[in-house]
């Protein structure tokens, strides 16, 4: 019996004892057996135990059932698998930390390319480099760097892959001190679409090393990065919460812009979950729950941080010395939320915008109802607009509004709750940065990409990925001459 699933197609053998078993070809001719000949890393078709395991993703909600799962050893099987997919025209998802909003780590039909098993990392603390494969989570490298005291700033959360934050940009702890995880790269290697390995750097392909600096998956799949490690050991660090009243959200973002670039924050104004350390009579009520990281000396960063203490009499304060991979604690594993997200720019932040999340925020019906206040500036805001393809250096804010929930049938609640409260908060031409869009259509991608941005783009897409292989993303199709 011959199954078409999508692209591939599944062939149901009758076993001698009875029973069936499924053999994959994945599209023409070629065989699972036949895949895991060719190739050295693991090779998991949908009849396996461990299918189900391996094609979820960190967001919950995506139920796709790829064709086949390869979890690429090297290189040679990342060539391998791009240029299967794309004589045999399937999908191809790649995969390396799974933390895509939009769930595009997984494919319905297709082929994933899961890089997890790929997570080499070389640092040379006297050049103060570091050479990683993308399988690695930001906060596996964040430890290991760590040990020399040395850091590249990546996201606020550790179980995100390098692969995907780099990509899009990467903005975290680090940002106003030390930019956009970006602006620390240094050189890639990248299996372009006709399967050769490139290395890119400022002088070879310097093109294609502009457009992977924020245009995401579209130009290939990175094998590996360099990356410059800054000095960063101790710092002052954890997590404030303050009451959410419209005056301490307001006054904590004009501190926050007033701040040295040392103190990077993310300040999350949320219903309160039943944590430990959060007083019972919070729960459930809003609360300002800040991420602080002042990346510099412990007593100025003591000096910076009282401001944002002095708001209000806190609720928890966590604030302290720390190495700086402490700032990545352990997470449950098994998480898979289900959320509806907007990501937006904004320019201030008043008391008056502060009212308006407050009162939404109060309103919404979601398991967990967030708004996250993203002050940015210092070191991002120096890099040149045109310099990478992330163009939103000179923004000040990124807003990010989400909502959690339970079953996949309570989404439209949810998506007008979110659509109502960006609508409220949006200034002027918002834009967004690519790594927080989901699946919002064709006129958001490019917002993530303004101006001559999405041209040069499509321009470099057109050379590196004529047939648009690369496509299960926040795609940029590829210019028509
Ligand atoms: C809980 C959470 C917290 C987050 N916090 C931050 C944050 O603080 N700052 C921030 O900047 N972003 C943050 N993000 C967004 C995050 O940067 C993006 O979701 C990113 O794409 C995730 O990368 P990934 O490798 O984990 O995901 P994946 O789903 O594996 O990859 C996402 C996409 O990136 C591309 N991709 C990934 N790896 C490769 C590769 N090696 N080669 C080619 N293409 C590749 C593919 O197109 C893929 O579909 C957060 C996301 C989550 C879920």
């Amino acid at each position: 019996m011959l199954l078409k699933n999508k692209s591939a197609e599944i062939y149901v053998e009758s076993k001698p004892n009875g029973g069936e078993v499924a053999r994959v070809f994945v599209g023409e001719g070629i065989s699972i057996p036949q895949l895991r000949a060719a190739l050295n890393g693991r090779v998991i078709a949908p009849d396996e135990a461990g299918y189900d395991e391996a094609r979820t993703v960190f967001y919950g909600g995506f139920d796709r059932r790829p064709a086949v799962i390869v979890r690429a050893a090297d290189e040679a099987d990342i060539s391998h698998v791009v240029s299967l997919a794309r004589e045999n025209d399937m999908e191809l998802a790649v995969r390396s930390g799974g933390h895509s909003l939009a769930g595009h780590g997984v494919s319905d039909g297709g082929i994933v390319l899961d890089l997890s098993d790929m997570r080499a990392l070389h640092i040379d603390a006297e050049r103060r480099t570091a050479s990683a494969q993308t399988g690695l989570t930001a906060g596996e490298y964040t430890a290991a760097a760590g040990a020399y005291g040395l850091a590249t700033g990546f996201g606020d959360t550790g179980s995100v892959g390098i692969g995907g934050i780099t990509l899009g940009g990467g903005v975290g702890y680090l940002v106003r001190k030390h930019g956009l995880t970006i602006d620390s790269l240094l050189a890639a290697d990248i299996v372009t679409a006709d399967g050769r390995l490139l290395h890119v750097d400022a002088e070879t392909h310097p093109d294609l090393f502009w457009a992977i600096r924020g245009g995401g998956g579209n130009f290939g799949v990175a094998t590996r990065f360099q990356f410059r490690l800054q000095e960063v050991g101790t710092i002052v660090g954890g997590m404030l919460v303050l009451p959410a009243t419209p005056d301490v959200i307001s006054s904590f973002v004009a501190e926050a812009e007033a701040a040295p670039d040392e103190l990077s924050t993310i300040a999350n104004v949320m219903t309160a979950p039943p944590l430990p350390f959060l007083p019972a009579e919070y729960h459930g009520k809003l609360i300002t729950m800040a991420m602080l990281v002042y990346a510099g000396d412990a007593e100025a960063g003591q000096r910076a941080i009282a401001p944002f203490r002095a708001l209000a009499k806190p609720i928890a304060d966590m604030v302290r010395p720390m190495r700086y991979p402490e700032i990545y604690p352990p997470e449950e594993g098994g998480y898979h939320p289900i959320a509806v997200a907007r990501s937006m720019f904004a320019d201030v932040v008043d008391r008056r915008v502060a009212e308006t999340m407050v009162d939404h925020l109060q309103a919404s019906t979601a398991q967990m109802a967030v708004t996250q206040i993203r002050v940015l500036g210092g070191a991002m805001a120096r890099v040149p607009a045109g310099a990478t393809a992330f163009a939103h250096r000179g923004r000040r804010i990124m807003l990010n509004v989400a909502a959690m929930y339970g079953h996949p049938d309570e989404a439209a609640v949810h998506e007008a709750w979110v659509a109502g409260l960006t609508a409220a908060l949006r200034q002027g031409d918002a834009g967004v940065y690519v790594n927080f869009l989901g699946e919002e259509g064709v006129a958001r991608v490019r917002e993530a990409y303004p101006g001559a941005t999405w041209d040069r783009l499509a321009a470099i897409k057109a050379r590196y990925d004529p047939t648009n292989l690369f496509r299960l993303n926040h795609n940029i199709p590829p210019a028509i001459d």
